[in-house]
């Protein structure tokens, strides 16, 4: 799933080709794609419109329009922009320039919303904390939320509320370069280990959109360039595989019900 980074990615280069430019025409392919709206009815509302900006929030991509309204857009497993013809094309924005902007989504689970801008903004907040790269992630929020839940530190993590954009690969990565076993009550935590972890949660993001992010099965940007963000892996996926900081075998676990990968030494639970 494109977490913050990738979804960053994508944000730019949507941005370079689609802002000033007008939405000739909008096809929608597949009624789950807006449900529960009519997808002739959100075709219609976005035909015609010009896109001023492009932005994100948390892993959600927001069209801002011309009359007020946003297309808000999320990718879910695994859906794409794409300007050249896909399989799996879910919509399809004309622009005035002749190009053709495709979504593609295998299986299925993207959402887009059209909704007027207050709206859009509430329903963000709702589903959105602080965005990590911003002023307002600080330590002390950081702090306070994880003082609230007993659960796995890791699980709450993943909670959008908490970190916005943070999924699964990132979450690992922030976890190991903080030095902080994933099962560790969230509550647990004393302020200079949260302290650690917000650096290293900022710090993954950053080398993720740095490398435009990761390539791992369905992922590619609209330009169809893929990211090299993988590669610079210390954890994830690399079971087995020597720790790079102290040559332990990387271990795999599940935490939440989601696949995890930590070093069992440096990350020992204390
Ligand atoms: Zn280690």
């Amino acid at each position: 799933m494109p977490e913050l980074p990738e979804v960053e990615t994508i944000r730019a280069q949507l941005a370079l080709r689609l802002e000033g430019r007008t939405l000739a025409r909008v096809e929608i392919l597949d009624p789950r794609l807006t449900r529960p709206f009519d997808l002739f009815e959100v075709a219609e509302e976005l035909e015609g419109d010009r896109v001023v900006a492009v932005e994100r929030r948390g892993k959600y991509l927001v069209m801002r329009l011309e009359s007020g309204l946003a297309l808000v857009v999320h990718l879910r497993m695994t859906g794409g922009f794409g300007f050249v013809p896909a399989s799996h094309e879910r919509a399809v924005l004309e622009l005035d320039d002749g190009s053709r902007l495709v979504y593609r989504d295998v299986r299925r689970f993207g959402t887009w919303f059209v909704l007027d801008a207050d709206d859009a903004e509430s329903y963000l907040e709702m589903k959105n904390g602080p965005e990590p790269l911003g002023p307002g992630f600080t330590a002390e929020w950081l702090a306070a939320r994880l003082a609230q839940r007993r659960a796995a530190l890791k699980a709450v993590l993943l909670d959008q509320r908490v970190v916005a954009g943070l999924g699964n690969i990132y979450a690992d990565e922030a976890l190991w370069r903080a030095r902080l076993n994933p099962l560790r009550p969230a509550n647990d935590l004393a302020p200079e280990e949260v302290r650690r972890l917000l650096r290293a949660i900022r710090a993954v993001l950053r080398k993720g959109i740095e490398r435009q992010g990761s390539t791992l099965r369905d992922y590619a940007a609209p330009d169809g360039s893929t990211g090299v963000m993988q590669e610079e892996f210390r954890v994830y996926g690399r079971e087995g595989e020597p720790c790079p900081r102290c040559r332990t075998p990387i271990a795999k676990g599940r935490v939440g019900g989601r696949g995890t990968w930590f070093c069992p030494r440096c990350q020992l639970v204390r």
